[in-house]
């Protein structure tokens, strides 16, 4: 097979998230349409389709999905898969992720890093250092805070005392999410769903035991909301190990969704499929 996969977050205009824009969503969507034929999901587990396809997903459950992605999609007759964490349908709690995308657009680099180090323990502080790997999209501050959000302990603690000065989290919860009538619309509309794990954390860097109760709890509510779906899984923050992909087939997964940027070529390792970024793709074919 010659599949490709895409992972979208954020698509909104007038808005200081990183973003696509509603005009960069519909070119690139129409772009992907005349050179691959865009499937479901579903199709490539079940059909392991021969020529060059592409399937279009969403990761975090963001509400853009239902408002401004899918008119787009339907335009182009094209199916995409939303991964949605397992603790969004049964929490009304922003999740970290979202949490810190709200900080950043809201205050800027500078000032949540300010707010972050009157907060954390000094060990976690952010300072002034070279740019950390990983973080392609981002400046060298910028990079430090993430890294330091992704490696202290309970990142949670601090974002939450920040996250309240600014924002009330309910309100936020609701402009950012889908919520599940939304979820079945776009079901009736032939979008497919899969599971983002429970509370959107590195499966990769937990314990086996935690890492485990993480997906099985997503599992769950994934069940329970998406009866008919097919079992797939995008790991949050594209974070697994071996242990992961073992759990992951265990628990009858029909497919896992890495963020390793390579097109799907052999139909064995539908555990751990390579996906790229939109802007990867941008980056590639806008000139
Ligand atoms: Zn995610």
């Amino acid at each position: 097979m010659e599949n490709i996969i895409i992972v979208y977050h954020y698509v909104r205009d007038k808005t200081n998230f990183k973003a696509f824009t509603t005009s960069q969503f519909r070119e690139q969507v129409s772009y992907l349409s005349k050179n691959y034929r865009i499937i479901g999901l579903s199709e490539l587990i079940e059909q392991k389709p021969r020529d060059k396809t592409c399937v279009i997903t969403f990761d975090d459950g963001i509400k853009d999905g239902f408002t401004n992605a899918l008119p787009i999609l339907e335009e182009h007759n094209a199916k995409a898969t939303f991964f949605i964490p397992g603790g969004i349908l049964t929490e009304k709690k922003v999740l970290n992720a979202q949490k810190r995308h709200l900080l950043l657009a809201k205050l800027g680099t500078e000032k949540f890093v300010e707010e972050f180090n009157s907060s954390a323990e000094s060990i976690f502080r952010v300072r002034e250092e070279s740019k950390k790997q990983g973080y392609q999209f981002d400046d060298a501050l910028t990079s430090n805070l993430k890294y330091m959000l992704d490696n202290m302990d309970n990142p949670e603690t601090v974002l939450t005392k920040i996250f309240g000065k600014y924002f009330n989290e309910e309100e936020e919860f609701e402009k950012i999410y889908l919520n599940k009538q939304e979820m079945k619309k776009m079901q009736g509309r032939n979008m497919e769903f899969g599971c983002h794990g429970y509370n959107h954390i590195w499966l990769g860097k937990l314990y086996f035991k935690d890492m485990k109760s993480d997906i099985e709890k997503g599992l769950a509510v994934f069940q329970e909301n998406f009866p008919d779906q097919i079992k797939t899984i995008s790991y949050p923050f594209g974070s697994y190990s071996p242990l992961t992909v073992r759990l992951a087939k265990e628990l009858g997964f029909k497919a896992g969704l890495t963020i390793e940027k390579r097109i799907n070529e052999n139909t064995e390792n539908m555990l751990e499929l390579g996906r790229f970024d939109c802007v990867d793709i941008l980056k590639k074919y806008s000139n």
